[in-house]
């Protein structure tokens, strides 16, 4: 690759960074990333032709026929990731990293939405959390404009959280919680400590400052290395939070006094709440901007949403599942008042492994201790949940949407969660 240094100054020439070239390119630097069943110099031309005004491309004799447009690298994602490097390290604000296995967008969004009270901020747009997404976050910063940035950090294998840190360099850091998700990819539970606290260790070497989620088993161990700790959500923490109610919506008693009522469902809710008031209170946000950012955030996408369907109340929560966070829904659904009745619908949890038959089962043991009203599980996984006769099992959404049709529920509260590949979601018109 070309020197760090001329990369940069054709960044700087530029509107924005793109990797794909069906959007809009106008001022663009192109990275022509490979994917598994493409090669991006293919694409190259075409984004040029759009209007981008650089393309970085892994094929030296299209980059020579055209030296004033293209630049060439061998690798043009590692291109990308040391651009980013570069791009962080000549800006001297705060980056905040958040992860976890759950609640990490939530969390980010609220995190966002309570800082950017007082401050100019930069943040994950969506969930472009992985090798690429936390990348372009970095080079979506401007210099003089933005104050401090907030960087989601998504990983589902050993290693990757150090590397999106050692991109970020971030100054502080968030883990939500350490949970069952990606069990596969990470080796068990230990694995996934491991993996998560690499976030932590980056900060314990740099000596920044964590954030510290006590009410987690784990979280406080880990974080005894790094010497800047932020703690919350009990009495005796920095920032203590009380939950006060978690159904409809929660509500919680901040640090200073007042109650907010927020606009998500759900006691897990409760701690992402409670981080972004901790992270807030520390960068001096005051106290009532902080009840009022957390009690304007009103979720998107599927997660803990409440949906009055005209027929029933939904909580839709079809944008992923691991045992973790089906175990906090299921508590939390469990802990509403007993009427209406309650339905829920259950999707296959994916990337679980060897895992995965005894997770689903174990999902069904915790399912019988409860009293729903009826119990509907879908996906070929689900059949080892189906412990109880009168528990319905599907193999295919289209099987369990035939039923919801051929049974209309009305009048109930309704649990719907699965993993992505479910998309659970499109049953919503059913209900
Ligand atoms: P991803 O790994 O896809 O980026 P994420 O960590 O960003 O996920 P969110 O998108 O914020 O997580 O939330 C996804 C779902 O996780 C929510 O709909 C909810 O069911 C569950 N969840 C959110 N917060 C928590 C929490 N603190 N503990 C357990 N489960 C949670
Ligand atoms: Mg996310």
């Amino acid at each position: 690759m070309e020197d760090i240094v001329v990369l940069y100054a054709r960044f700087q020439h530029c509107t924005a960074v793109s990797t794909d070239s069906r959007q809009d390119q106008a001022g663009t630097l192109f990275f022509a990333l490979n994917g598994p069943s493409f090669r991006g110099r293919d694409f190259a031309a075409q984004a040029l032709a759009k209007g981008a005004r650089y393309a970085v491309v892994d094929d030296a004799e299209l980059a020579a026929s055209a030296p004033d447009h293209y630049t060439y690298a061998p690798d043009p994602l590692l291109a990308l990731q040391e651009l980013a490097h570069y791009h962080r390290q000549q800006l001297a604000i705060p980056v905040i990293g958040i992860t976890g296995s759950n609640g990490k967008t939530t969390t980010k969004e609220l995190v966002h939405a309570v800082l950017s009270r007082r401050y100019a901020v930069q943040y994950t747009r969506g969930n472009l959390n992985n090798h690429i997404g936390v990348p372009l976050t970095l080079l979506s910063i401007r210099e003089g404009q933005h104050e401090l940035a907030i960087v989601e950090m998504g990983a589902n294998h050993q290693g990757e959280i150090e590397l999106l840190s050692r991109l970020a360099e971030p100054t502080h850091g968030l883990i939500t919680n350490i949970g069952k998700a990606h069990l596969e990819g990470f080796g068990g539970l230990e694995g996934i400590a491991k993996g998560k606290s690499e976030l932590w260790r980056f900060l314990a070497a740099t000596g920044g400052t964590a954030f510290v989620n006590t009410a987690d088993a784990q979280l406080p161990t880990l974080a005894a290395a790094v010497p800047q700790r932020i703690t919350y959500p009990s009495t005796t923490d920095t920032y203590p939070a009380e939950l006060l109610a978690a159904a409809p919506n929660v509500v919680l008693r901040l640090f200073d006094g007042t109650v907010v009522e927020a606009q998500i469902t759900g006691s897990y809710n409760f701690l992402n709440l409670a981080a972004a008031a901790a992270v807030g209170a520390h960068f001096g946000v005051p106290a009532a901007d902080i009840a009022a950012a957390l009690a304007g955030y009103a979720p998107t996408n599927n997660r803990s949403q409440l949906v009055q369907t005209g027929r029933n109340e939904v909580i839709l929560d079809a944008y992923n599942a691991n045992p973790s966070s089906m175990a906090v829904a299921l508590a939390s659904f469990g802990a509403r008042p007993d009427t209406p009745e309650k339905v829920v619908i259950l999707g296959d949890m994916f990337e679980l492994g060897t895992e995965s038959t005894a997770e689903h089962r174990a999902l069904g043991e915790l399912l019988a201790t409860q009293e729903f009203g009826t119990v509907l599980l879908v996906g070929p996984d689900m059949q080892h949940a189906a412990l109880r006769p009168e528990f319905r099992h599907f193999p295919t959404k289209a099987e369990a949407a035939q039923w919801l049709e051929a049974h209309p529920l009305t009048g109930r509260q309704i649990l719907i969660k699965g993993s992505r590949g479910m998309g659970l979601e499109t049953l919503l018109p059913l209900v």
